[in-house]
């Protein structure tokens, strides 16, 4: 593992390179690939904590808005012990290209703290929620800078965040912030949003390649949010069965299927998936390679690297998480037939559930879920095939061609704008 992670490219780099190659085929003038290079601002910001212990503990966080050009900036917070400035800002100009590809108007914005929330108590983890808006809050608002859940944060924390905000304004302004619990404002149907959203591009992209998704089987690595949801959904929505899930413990198989919700439970109960009955242990690699008819890499990034992307035989890989897949491996999984969906449009469902979430804010009027699902189809739907046509007519792989659909819609607002 140690050697994976020195090994690991530096995400920002890897966004920039992927950005390079959408610049030079859209033959972007040097100005503006220069400005979608790098975030317009970000904000570091140091948060004393007291802990439990009576102690005081001193945590570095971070918010980094990518661009704006198209609109309020919008995307998650993470708590994570690996945290870097560097992965926020990968992290940032992929909602930016995000909110661009399912056409939502929104820019791109990201933040992180350095932290490791499953050794903190709840007290500890909502004293550093509040202590986190009370230094970023500045530069926060529904027409300014909109955050949300991402790794290890939770509409629990999105609540904690959205009272201190009230406090620091002087009144309650729910579109600050969206995965809130649906008392604080949240809309139905974000729980499952990343999940929903990828399963319909799964859809989608079954039926471009002609597969049967009902039957089809199904590797997830990762096993929080998203990935829970898509062992759930990819069973209700598209039929297929669940073979292998992991967590960052390790894997489990089961050649005839697993119960989701069966594991959902164990993991509940025990902290991980591992040691799941009747399934076979795997680990986190040999699930990746496993010959199934559809790999979702739901967990963190840099896991499809050059190392391994020759051995995955996945038909298609769906990418719930964010930035799994390295451009050398990209390369070779094109080269390999495999199908990808790229991260930024496999995984824009809970943005645009967010920004569905802000509209109800805005309105003070809220949608019933299943108007909610309706209009996240139609996104995602749209989304998919604007990038599986721009693929077919350049002949590029997906994750080239939804950066051109997205490079295109926000270099457009900033000629509109007249920065470049
Ligand atoms: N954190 C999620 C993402 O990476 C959702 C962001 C949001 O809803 O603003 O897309």
């Amino acid at each position: 593992m140690a050697e994976l992670k020195t090994a690991a490219p530096n995400p920002f780099a890897v966004a920039q390179a992927q950005l390079d190659a959408a610049a030079e085929l859209l033959e972007l003038e040097p100005a503006m690939h220069a400005l979608l290079r790098n975030p317009l601002r970000e904000l570091h910001v140091t948060l004393p904590v007291k802990m439990d212990d009576g102690t005081t503990k001193v945590f570095q966080g971070f918010r980094v808005q990518y661009n704006d050009a198209r609109g309020p900036t919008k995307g998650g917070i993470r708590f994570h012990p690996d945290e870097t400035i560097d992965t926020v800002r990968a992290l940032a100009a992929w909602m930016t290209w995000k909110c661009a590809v399912v056409d939502i108007p929104l820019g791109g914005g990201k933040g992180g703290v350095i932290c490791n929330p499953k050794e903190m108590s709840p007290g500890e983890l909502e004293r550093l929620s509040r202590a986190y808006v009370r230094q970023v809050g500045r530069i926060l608002g529904p027409e300014m800078d909109v955050p949300a859940p991402d790794v290890y944060t939770t509409p629990q924390i999105m609540a904690w965040m959205a009272d201190e905000y009230a406090f620091l304004q002087g009144h309650n302004e729910f579109g600050v912030i969206t995965g809130k619990p649906l008392p604080l404002g949240g809309s139905a149907g974000r729980g499952d949003a990343t999940a929903r959203g990828g399963m319909y591009t799964i859809r989608e992209a079954a039926r471009v390649l002609g597969l049967e998704t009902r039957g089809a089987t199904m590797a997830i690595q990762g096993f929080g949010n998203a990935g829970q949801f898509a062992a759930t959904l990819g069973r209700e929505l598209l039929g297929s069965i669940i073979v292998a899930v992991s967590d960052s413990k390790g894997g489990i198989y089961k050649a005839d299927g697993l119960n989701p919700f069966e594991v959902i439970k164990h993991k509940q109960r025990t902290g991980s998936v591992v040691g799941f009955p009747g399934a076979q242990s795997i680990s986190n690699e040999e699930l990746l390679e496993l010959d199934v008819d559809i790999l979702v890499p739901a967990a963190l990034e840099n896991v499809i690297t050059a190392r391994n992307a020759g051995n995955i035989k996945a038909r298609i890989s769906a990418e719930l998480a964010n930035g799994p897949t390295t451009p050398e491996a990209d390369e070779i999984l094109h080269k390999n037939g495999v199908y990808v969906i790229p991260d930024f449009l496999c995984n824009a469902g809970g943005v645009t559930v967010s920004y569905f979430e802000m509209v109800q804010n805005a309105y003070q009027y809220y949608w019933d879920e299943e108007t909610v699902h309706e209009r996240l189809d139609a996104k995602m739907t749209a989304a998919f095939h604007a990038v599986h046509k721009k693929a077919e007519d350049l002949h590029v792989h997906n994750r080239l061609a939804a950066y051109v659909v997205a490079v295109e819609r926000v270099a457009e607002a900033v000629r509109l704008r007249g920065w470049v």
